[in-house]
């Protein structure tokens, strides 16, 4: 078919919990290779949209599409194969691998289980090497044999970019990636989303409205599970509602 100028769209997309409307007819536009926001008071639904996109949930109503094809009816395992991948918190048991090990393992993932890898002292090195280029990207290099466990709270950030992007996905979902985030980590963190999102489209959860207005063409606000407003930051920074349900105070 052809390809939608939007990687993902979500068609009257809705999410009940036992009667109580979580998600309402979200009708939602990502465009292609753009850096998308969703933002909105606690309880607004991002969690909820974004469990719906990965499949995480199952949507009680509505469409969704990814690259213009329809993925409702697939599993988590299925739409990371076509591309959207959820950035994930580097677990407990990965937190004691280094950071190279890390994205080995995610690189490993991505071509499917891994044992076909280790047949070869040729294959290893290429992933090693494969590993270390992306842990350059992040400017995790000098870190590569450190245990994840050791990191600070940015350099965890960026390894859990390496291991998404790993995975090479075309839509990159990233949640709350500066959350408890200090000053000094906010800024490389941002730089490193920017960076990442050459080539692929971002759809990001972030309640730090300077990185959203940095780093995002365009921007969904959710208030009480549906859409309150959509626009550029300029647009919706300056809608009464927005202002009233979000940034007023
Ligand atoms: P946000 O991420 O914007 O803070 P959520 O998507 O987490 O919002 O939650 C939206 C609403 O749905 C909240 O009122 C929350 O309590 C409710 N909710 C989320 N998940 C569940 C669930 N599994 N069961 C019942 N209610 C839920």
């Amino acid at each position: 078919g052809s390809k939608s100028d939007f990687a993902v769209e979500t068609r009257g997309l809705g999410k009940s919990f036992g009667g109580f409307d979580a998600v309402r007819d979200v009708n939602l536009k990502v465009r292609r290779g753009s850096v998308h926001a969703l933002i909105g008071p606690n309880g607004a639904g991002k969690t909820t949209c974004f469990n719906l996109l990965t499949k995480t949930l199952i949507p009680t109503t509505g469409r969704i599409l990814l690259h213009g094809k329809d993925i409702s009816s697939l599993r988590t395992s299925d739409v990371a194969q076509l591309g959207l991948v959820r950035s994930f918190q580097i677990s407990a048991t990965f937190l004691h691998l280094t950071c190279l090990e890390n994205v080995r393992v995610a690189l490993q993932a991505k071509n499917g289980g891994g044992y076909r890898f280790w047949r070869s002292l040729r294959a290893i090195s290429g992933l090693n090497a494969r590993a270390m280029e992306l842990l350059e990207r992040v400017g995790l290099a000098d870190v590569a044999d450190v245990r994840a466990t050791e990191l600070s709270y940015g350099k965890k950030r960026a390894l859990e970019i390496a291991t998404t992007l790993a995975l090479d996905p075309s839509v990159m979902l990233l949640d709350e990636p500066t959350a408890g985030m200090g000053h000094e980590d906010i800024e490389p963190v941002t730089e490193l989303i920017r960076e990442a999102a050459v080539g692929r489209t971002v759809l990001i959860v972030e309640h730090n409205l300077s990185v959203v207005s940095s780093l995002c063409e365009r921007i969904t606000v959710l208030n009480h599970g549906e859409v309150l407003n959509e626009g550029s930051y300029a647009e919706v920074s300056s809608n009464a509602d927005v202002v009233s349900a979000y940034m007023g105070g």
